[in-house]
């Protein structure tokens, strides 16, 4: 089976970062950072549902303009994730533009731009076309978990990092797979039905093993009717598998508060897609500027367990030696450090 998220570097390592996720078979895409994105055309830019943005340094939100260009006019929302201060840099953003024809556009091309605020809140703020993209009141609204978005099978969760200034770090996690064994499940003595839906979501929402389950199906044209806990059926009937995972990493320091909530982040990712701006011989330079050595970017990536590691966001400093960044951080990652 294909996997559902197809993740490429728009630029190359010394470019501007943005991370585009192409979901298999579907005309949705999810983009990690906005920074320069012409080589992205237009048709794969149509299908961003949702950017996530670290934060707004200019390497990082440059590509806004660009994906505004294409998006509207279309009958569509736009959702974008931020740190603090994030809707009123998406204001200015807008307001930098003369809107008045656009209210008479037949469709309403909306941008909601969410900010968090805290580990536990988020604030959004809707910019619709038809009112010239004037800001509307703010909404605040409760994060639970780290989750930002949880929908079509995906979630994405996000934490805050410090960068000298709040910074996201984001990991993207295709809910795990739920496989039902029809097998189990009669010799229980219990009919497969629709309730098998209510317990993959009693599964998905991580609900307590002792929620009781209503089974209900048809057996000789009778319906049946059973209760069971929902522990008496994990690992019995139902088998777990999780979902690919995807790590994004920009623009943090290395100080031990990032470093506990980066590896609790990026824990277990298939891959991780990781700042290595500096090398270790400039760790002064990174310290300075907040950013990770490609050294430490491979031992954040090897305490995490992630199952590869892909170094982004190299400081053309190193134009000329892209290896020896890369090296670093594989000798870091594997732990063949000298
Ligand atoms: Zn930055």
């Amino acid at each position: 089976m294909p996997r559902l998220f197809q993740p490429s570097l728009v630029n190359d390592v010394f470019g501007d970062p943005a991370l585009i996720v192409d979901l298999t078979f579907r005309r949705q895409a999810l983009l990690f950072d906005l920074g320069e994105i012409y080589p992205l055309p237009p048709r794969k830019l149509l299908n961003v549902s949702h950017v996530f943005v670290t934060h707004t340094h200019m390497d990082h939100f440059a590509g806004f303009d660009r994906l505004l260009r294409i998006c509207l006019g279309r009958p569509r929302i736009l959702h974008l994730y931020g740190p603090e201060d994030f809707a009123e840099r998406v204001r200015h953003k807008l307001q930098s533009y003369t809107w008045n024809l656009v209210p008479n556009y037949v469709s309403d091309f909306t941008i909601a731009a969410h900010e968090v605020l805290s580990a536990t809140r988020l604030k959004t703020v809707e910019f619709h076309g038809r009112e010239s993209f004037h800001p509307r009141q703010p909404e605040e609204s409760t994060i639970a978990n780290g989750i930002l978005v949880d929908e079509n099978g995906f979630r994405v969760t996000s934490t805050l990092v410090d960068h000298g200034i709040p910074c996201l770090a984001f990991a993207l996690e295709e809910h795990e797979h739920l496989n039902i064994w029809s097998n189990v499940i009669e010799e229980m003595g219990l009919g497969i039905g629709a309730w098998i839906n209510d317990l993959k979501a009693a599964i998905l929402a991580r609900a307590p093993e002792e929620t009781p389950i209503h089974a209900s199906w048809t057996e000789g044209g009778t319906t049946r009717t059973a209760t069971v806990p929902l522990g008496t059926l994990l690992g019995t009937a139902v088998r777990r598998t999780p979902g690919q995972k995807i790590g994004y990493i920009c623009d943090v320091g290395f100080e031990k508060r990032n470093r506990t909530h980066l590896v609790e982040l990026a824990k277990d990712a298939d891959e991780l897609f990781i700042e290595a701006s500096f090398m270790a011989a400039d760790a002064d330079l990174a310290e300075a500027r907040h950013h990770l050595t490609a050294e430490q970017a491979g031992l954040l990536a090897r305490e995490a367990h992630v199952k590869k590691v892909t170094p982004f966001h190299i400081s053309t400093r190193y134009s000329e030696c892209e290896d020896a960044v890369v090296e670093e951080v594989l000798r870091a990652f594997f732990g063949t450090a000298a």
